[in-house]
């Protein structure tokens, strides 16, 4: 499969190439050429384990060109693909499922965060590195790798975990210094490896992404190459397509639906990579209904499927759900491709960067809402919702599964009958905020490292062991910087 730019089709590279980029010259995004040939073997799907679900996506995806070192038969290349999963997830779960589905009142919730930094981001990021290798080799390449990303908190400690002392590679995480919960924040900055360097920035995760973005842009290192480890890297949208597979497989296996039932999938949202995953394995075959766009206070998204406006000149508002403080959710970019094509795609970014805001047509919006729809939560829902489903369901969920969950109750009406909740991050990750919801008086005057102690002494709860001590880990990095400072310090590195 070839990838080419969502703001000109012309440019055009190999799967090794668009995942060692990241991001195209011209600073559109990766996408398939043609989803044509992109057909996934739902017919078998029921038979496959979770590591064959992975491997055939990103054979469908990346196989065929060498990227996995065997050319001698698919069958082989298949074999190798498996191995290189079951590297990358065999024993990194908690529970060994790498997303386990349980039954949560009316609603099915898909949980993604039982990987080594508590949130779903792990499921991709372990499988990064590799393919990333894997296309260092394939294209030759010996320069060495530095990774750039910016963070709104999981994705950096997710990313740090994955590419610690992964050899040829260096990266380096930029997040917001008072945007992530203190729990993230250490998770990241007690990453000693060698080869990784963690800043806070003084600004927003929009101001650490524009940052990043920018160095993209404007630097071209001769002796090292620049890479992203966020979503805007096909690398990583590609092993999230799996587990929407991998639900469905499940509620097929304990005959929930029948085959060929449409199921939808409501999607804590922030930079959009997430969901249009869903998308991505709808337009691969799987039997998807609607894809629920779930947002917290920061709705650019739900008021964008509202109204077809896209605008972020509107306040940035800090939540107890941070990841999703966004307001620039970069992969509307690779759906806005598909529905409007290049030139289109490439006129509403640059309406974007200088207005700050888009307007897509009638139709176009119309063809958008007939597979996805949107809502959001706030802050105070976000809590309330937390401990109705804690109360009801003796089930614990984080705000931003919760953020889900309120919207999936808010548009049921227009659901189908199953719905799969993904669940994105530990309700551990956000100790303060959860016990808060349950038990106001006992969050009262402590951290966040003790609210974790309190949560799995109050619910009986298991904390994931990734967690347990957190606030013991020492500080190893301790850097924090204005935005206009970043490409500075990149540039000392690369030069
Ligand atoms: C990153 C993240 C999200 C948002 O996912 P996107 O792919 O950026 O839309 C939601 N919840 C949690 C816990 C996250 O870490």
């Amino acid at each position: 499969m070839k990838y080419i730019s969502t703001r000109n089709q012309k440019i055009k590279v190999s799967a090794a190439e668009a995942i060692l980029s990241g991001i195209a010259d011209d600073g559109g995004l990766f996408v398939p050429e043609s989803f044509e040939e992109l057909v996934f073997p739902t017919e078998r799907l029921i038979k496959m384990s979770n590591n064959e679900i992975s491997a055939k996506v990103l054979e469908l995806l990346f196989g065929g060109e060498g990227l996995f070192g065997v050319t001698a038969s698919q069958e082989e290349e298949f074999e190798r693909i498996k191995e290189v999963v079951a590297e990358a997830y065999d024993g990194y779960f908690e529970g060994g499922d790498i997303a386990p589905l349980v039954k949560v009142g009316d609603s099915f919730v898909l949980e993604l965060h039982h990987g080594p930094t508590a949130a779903f981001k792990d499921v991709a990021l372990r499988l990064l590195p590799r393919l990333l290798t894997a296309a260092k080799k394939a294209l030759g390449e010996t320069a060495k790798t530095l990774i750039l990303t910016a963070t709104s908190g999981d994705t950096g400690s997710a990313a740090l975990s994955g590419f610690a002392d992964v050899e040829g590679v260096d990266i380096i995480v930029f997040y917001p210094k008072n945007g992530t919960s203190a729990v993230q924040e250490r998770q990241m900055v007690s990453v000693s490896a060698e080869n990784t360097l963690v800043v806070g920035i003084r600004g927003n995760f929009d101001d650490a992404q524009s940052g990043v973005k920018e160095i993209f842009s404007s630097l071209s290192p001769q002796k090292v190459r620049l890479s992203s480890a966020n979503s805007i890297n096909i690398g990583r949208l590609a092993p999230q397509i799996a587990y929407y597979f991998k639900a469905y497989r499940d509620l097929l296996l304990r005959g929930e639906i029948s085959f060929g039932e449409r199921v939808d999938f409501v999607v804590p949202t922030g930079n959009f990579g997430d969901i249009l995953a869903g998308y991505f394995a709808r337009r691969m075959g799987l039997f998807v209904g609607k894809l629920i766009s779930a947002s917290n206070s920061n709705r650019v998204l739900s008021d964008f499927f509202e109204s077809g406006v896209y605008d972020i000149r509107r306040e940035f508002v800090l939540t107890r759900s941070p990841s999703m403080d966004i307001l620039i959710s970069s992969n509307l970019e690779r759906l806005i491709y598909f529905v409007s094509g290049d030139s289109e795609c490439r006129e509403y970014m640059s309406s974007l960067k200088e207005k700050g805001f888009f307007t897509l047509e009638k139709g176009e919006l119309a063809k958008i809402k007939e597979i996805f729809d949107g809502g959001f939560c706030d802050d105070e829902d976000t809590l309330a919702t937390i401990s109705d489903i804690y109360k009801e369901n003796g089930y614990l969920c984080d705000t931003h599964t919760a953020v889900a969950m309120k919207v999936a109750e808010k548009l049921e009406k227009e659901l189908c009958e199953k719905r799969v909740v993904l669940s994105t991050a530990s309700p551990f990750k956000f100790s303060k905020s959860v016990l808060k919801a349950i038990s106001p008086s006992l969050s009262e005057n402590i951290d966040e490292f003790e609210a974790i102690d309190r949560l799995e002494a109050l619910t009986g709860n298991k904390c994931p062991s990734s967690l347990k001590g957190i606030k013991d880990a020492k500080v190893c990095h301790e850097l924090v910087i204005d935005k206009s400072e970043m490409k500075a310090l990149v540039e000392k590195r690369v030069v």
